[in-house]
């Protein structure tokens, strides 16, 4: 086993560290013990449906539902739909596909919409408590008095509207007698409060557009801040966890609980997930996927759940990694060399070791004195690492391939693969020997002709010889032609999104290799069967059948390599 990456996290606020207890745990247990809530412990995740969900709302996920699991609690899934613009059925399916692939289950499906009645009867209470008033400015207008963080904001003629005319208005705007933009709803908070989320937030806008649910019905729309923290009292969450950024929100979260006089949610932030050589938000995954700078969602160079799962991984290697990355208070940047260790651990233990050709021009073996015509079946160990072995069919003949790379004509010392006159060992098979190399009239080597060692069959070798290299193959007439993805980061800096550049410059230009490859076909068979999924493909990393392939070229994305190879690259430079 390797060491895993260090996070960045400190101890104290580690999710485990020690079986402790994370400080949202800290919180959720006080308040048990002081009888909050009847002891009870409610979550939800809160998507907004605009997009397909990413490794951060992993962290979001395994965090709302692994603590009600831990107290006995339930989680909601809520979806935050109260932006008819951006969001799509699509994402609504692809989320609750995510959620579950990752192995939780909610208690309630919710849709902020379904609250949308009872989200505007709120605002009419607070416009009748004179807390609430129909402002005409334009957003621009808005902006300008709102002041700054040292400066108070400036307070409009609107302000002082009477609770009847306000009434009226926001009657009229819900139906539809104004144009979007020409007015909002606002709170009337504080336009002279250090914290600028409480300068008379917008509640609602008006948006003459169709929801992907209620349709036509509304055509105003409640802003985040009205919608989620009222969403949450509603359905009486408990603790209703959050990324920092919504911390200066907090105040204004509670003051509509206060002067609503509903249930009384607790916010708790944490901090967001970000992750070396990605970018974490939908916004720009969406370009990504509407620039054609990927090929979908799923592409499995994505950080989005649909493209990790496509890569290769499961639900158990990012709820580790979940897991082991823990809750903090501020926000950091996570090496993905840590989500790369969790699937390796993983794949390490559970995957069969098989052997593909990678090379567009692989090597022609030919054993001249392995009869023409024989065949023989080779039983192959899996994996190394397994309780009880188990074997593999491997066919074996007289011509194999292997790859360019494993032989040199010329080679350094200790070049340990195969040479003119050197011997290696095919893996699982026979020792053999390089007898003469044969090229074509450029000069370019077409094949290698050999001679093999019968008494050196592997399992049996009673040749009494030793050679210091194993090289794989795969059996010319057996081989099944496949196309290999091999990926690399998808940016070519640590931290694009603290870049000044254009994020979409950052790009890595070779984050998507394809190659040619030949490779055992019982391990095709198996994987379209869907019995063995992934695979190590020996010397060459962990591979998983992608969607892609037909019924005449599979196709293999690799999951990962096996060894860490990128900071050694870093360094050469
Ligand atoms: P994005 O900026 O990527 O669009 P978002 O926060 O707008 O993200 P939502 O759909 O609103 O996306 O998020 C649903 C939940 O997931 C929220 O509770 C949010 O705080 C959480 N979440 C989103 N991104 C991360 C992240 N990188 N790390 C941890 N939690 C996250
Ligand atoms: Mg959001």
């Amino acid at each position: 086993m390797t060491e895993a990456p260090k996070e960045s996290n400190e101890r104290d606020e580690r999710s485990n560290a020690g079986g402790s207890l994370n400080f949202i745990e800290q919180i959720v247990e006080e308040d048990i013990a002081a009888g909050k809530n009847g002891g009870r412990v409610h979550t939800r995740f809160p998507p907004e449906p605009n997009g397909y969900l990413h490794i951060g709302h992993a962290k979001s996920i395994c965090l709302n539902f692994g603590l009600a699991d831990k107290y006995s609690g339930q989680t909601n899934l809520r979806f935050d739909d109260t932006n008819p613009v951006t969001e799509d059925t699509e994402y609504v399916d692809s989320i609750k596909n995510d959620v579950r692939w990752l192995g939780f289950e909610w208690e309630n499906e919710y849709y902020a919409s379904d609250y949308f009645d009872q989200l505007y009867r709120f605002a009419e209470t607070l416009i009748q408590k004179g807390l609430a008033y129909v402002d005409d400015s334009t957003a621009e207008e808005i902006a300008a008095q709102k002041g700054t963080p040292t400066e108070p904001g400036r307070m409009n003629q609107y302000r002082d509207r009477s609770v009847d005319q306000n009434l009226d208005l926001f009657r009229r705007m819900k139906a539809g007698e104004f144009s979007d933009g020409s007015k909002v709803l606002r709170a009337k908070v504080d336009m002279a409060s250090p914290n600028m989320q409480l300068r008379d937030p917008i509640m609602y806008r008006i948006k003459h557009a169709h929801h992907h649910r209620t349709g036509d019905t509304w055509c105003i729309y409640p802003m985040y801040d009205f919608a989620h923290g009222q969403s949450d009292a509603i359905e009486h969450i408990t603790h209703s966890l959050c990324t920092l950024e919504f911390e200066v929100h907090r105040p204004l979260y509670e003051w509509f609980i206060q002067q609503l006089d509903i249930f009384p949610s607790r916010q708790i932030e944490f901090a967001r997930l970000n992750l070396t050589y990605t970018v974490m938000s939908k916004r720009k995954l969406k370009q990504l996927v509407e620039e054609g700078h990927v090929s979908g969602w799923d592409d499995p160079r994505m950080p989005t759940i649909a493209g990790i799962r496509r890569r290769g991984y499961t639900p158990a290697s990012i709820r580790e990694f979940c897991d082991r990355i823990g809750i903090a208070k501020r926000d950091n940047l996570i090496d993905v060399g840590l989500l790369e260790f969790c699937i390796r651990e993983e794949l390490n233990k559970t995957t069969p070791r098989v052997m593909a050709v990678l090379d567009e021009k692989p090597l022609r073996l030919v054993i001249t004195n392995y009869e023409l015509g024989r065949e023989e079946e080779l039983n192959i160990e899996n994996n190394p690492e397994e309780e009880t072995m188990t074997y593999r069919r491997v066919p074996f003949s007289r011509e194999v391939y292997i790859e360019r790379d494993d032989f040199m004509e010329n080679p350094p010392k200790k070049f340990f693969r195969l040479f003119p006159g050197g011997m290696v060992r095919l893996k699982g098979a026979y020792i053999i020997k390089c007898d003469e190399v044969v090229k074509d009239n450029a000069g370019e080597i077409i094949e290698l002709r050999c001679s093999y060692i019968p008494e050196s069959r592997s399992g049996s070798d009673t040749s009494g010889i030793n050679v210091k290299g194993t090289i794989h193959w795969v059996s010319v007439p057996h081989a099944v032609e496949a196309e290999v993805r091999l990926y690399d980061r998808l940016f070519s800096v640590e931290n694009p999104a603290a870049d000044e550049r254009e994020f979409r410059e950052l790009l890595n230009p070779n984050s998507l290799e394809v190659v040619r490859a030949f490779v055992e076909p019982a391990l095709v068979e198996a994987a379209r069967s869907g019995s063995q999924t992934n695979f190590q493909f020996m010397r060459k990393g962990y591979f998983i059948l992608d969607s892609d392939s037909t019924a005449e070229r599979p196709v293999f994305n690799r999951t990962v390599t096996l060894k860490d190879g990128w900071a050694k690259e870093q360094k050469k430079g």
